[in-house]
């Protein structure tokens, strides 16, 4: 009982988060540049805010998180960290020659107050930019957003640095991928392909923390939007965002910068929503749906008809990132379950519009919590008062699911104690499928632990 002194009742807080539902602006920039080809992100801070980042990352997605640090000290504090940063970008590029440096900052260099954009001026005016190689930057200080906007602050940079509009169309069509899986990434470019579209996703991550053991170390793994591709943007057709929180900023920036029309789209988690997004690939191909993908549709459906006596009504408690939950919740709606409990601690316009937009009035009774004092303490709480028969959230969830002894799916991040959240998707049919399978799963595995003998059952 490690959560043994919270209580049921809800008290009004104003000042105090506890066990926040959320995590570091920096680690979604990070995350972010990672979906560059050759890039190497760049924390702008102290070291041990870059430690825990890059740790953050390695132990999600159990691959080496590279990153440099402008290692700020007691001196640096006081007086800037330009000096460390002009140094780190020197040295950076020599010892490891990357395309591009991806620098975000962290709450002391914003409070300092560091100007990135000088300082990156700076540098190339001192010959500290080698031809051909790129330093980019977002403002990420943590004490504001979380570490979803940090991720929508570098796509957004990658924008305005990088998208150009020649003129010239290309026919492929721009997916931000929103913050999703390796996994999820590279299943969007083939459902995108299959459907007949030629998608330039960026950024991209897949090949990079999934990339295939080879026997060799690659301090540059061979996936990543490269720079190009992402310049190349400003000439594809349009744009499809995926999740508002996570894409919608980097989307509008480039219809503004490039004029490439833009549509923004939940994350394609579960039927409904999966089917929103081929129903756009449809419209933009101008093709009608392929049978392969017409079959995984069906049968995710027959999976979902079959089991439906276990889903019904059952209630569930649901905690992470604004664009998954939505979609989230929409699907376990489909399902006949009952979302009763939404948190998340990611700050953001119209998170409970939304949820109440795709749940409609199926679950009367949904309470949603958004902001800093929407914690994991305050859902446990909730949970305490009346009980949930699911919990659904990243591994720090366990700690209220073994307390109270509820079933619980591992779902968003970080998730640092399984695997397979990088190695097999969660968006499209297939991945809802994976989805209703956990689900179903944690279900009958109670069901055969509760169960007397004499209904002890071998089928369910
Ligand atoms: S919250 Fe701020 S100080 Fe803490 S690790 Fe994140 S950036 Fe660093």
């Amino acid at each position: 009982m490690l959560l043994r002194h919270t209580t049921a009742d809800v008290m009004e807080r104003s000042a105090l988060t506890i066990n926040p539902a959320k995590t570091c602006q920096p680690i979604g920039a990070m995350y972010a540049a990672l979906g560059v080809h050759n890039c190497l992100p760049h924390s702008h801070g102290s070291q041990g805010c870059c430690s825990y980042h890059r740790s953050t990352l390695t132990r999600h997605y159990k691959e080496p998180v590279m990153a440099g640090t402008s290692s700020f000290t007691e001196g640096t504090s006081v007086f800037g960290g330009q000096a460390n940063l002009l140094q780190a970008i020197t040295n950076m590029f020599a010892l490891y020659n990357p395309d591009v440096i991806a620098i975000h900052t962290t709450c002391l260099s914003e409070t300092i107050g560091d100007d990135i954009v000088q300082i990156i001026a700076k540098a190339r005016e001192e010959g500290k930019v080698p031809a051909g190689k790129h330093v980019i930057h977002a403002n990420t200080p943590s004490y504001v957003g979380s570490h979803v906007t940090g991720f929508s602050n570098m796509v957004k940079g990658l924008v305005k640095y990088f998208s150009e509009a020649t003129g010239r169309k290309r026919n492929q069509v721009n997916i931000i991928p929103g913050w999703v899986e390796p996994s999820d990434m590279r299943e969007l470019r083939r459902i995108s392909r299959a459907m007949g579209i030629s998608p330039n996703i960026f950024p991209d991550t897949s090949d990079v923390l999934d990339a295939p053991q080879t026997g060799r170390h690659e301090f540059y793994p061979r996936g990543g939007a490269t720079v190009e591709e992402i310049r190349h943007s400003g000439d594809s057709r349009s744009t499809l965002a995926l999740g508002p929180t996570a894409s919608e900023a980097a989307a509008l920036a480039l219809e503004e910068k490039c004029q490439v029309r833009s549509e923004v789209l939940e994350l394609p988690i579960g039927l409904l929503a999966t089917d929103r997004f081929i129903n756009a690939l449809r419209h933009r191909a101008g093709v009608r749906v392929p049978g392969l993908i017409t079959d995984e549709r069906g049968r995710l459906v027959d999976m979902v008809a079959d089991m439906h006596q276990y889903f019904y009504r059952k209630r569930v408690a649901l905690f992470g990132d604004p664009d998954q939950l939505v979609s989230l919740a929409e699907f376990l709606v489909t399902l006949d379950m009952r979302p009763v409990y939404i948190v998340t601690g990611t700050p953001g316009k119209r998170f409970e519009t939304r949820i109440r937009e795709v749940i409609g009035d199926s679950v009367p009774e949904v309470q949603i919590r958004q902001g800093a004092q929407a914690d994991m303490f305050l859902l446990h709480q909730m949970i305490k008062k009346e009980g949930v028969d699911l919990l659904i959230g990243n591994t720090y969830g366990k700690y209220i699911a073994r307390d109270e002894d509820i079933p619980f799916v591992r779902f968003g991040f970080p998730i640092i104690d399984r695997v397979g959240h990088s190695y097999f998707p969660s968006v499209g049919y297939l991945g809802a499928m994976r989805l209703a399978e956990k689900i179903l799963s944690v279900f009958m595995d109670r069901q055969d632990r509760n169960a007397p003998e004499e209904s002890f059952e071998l089928t369910m």
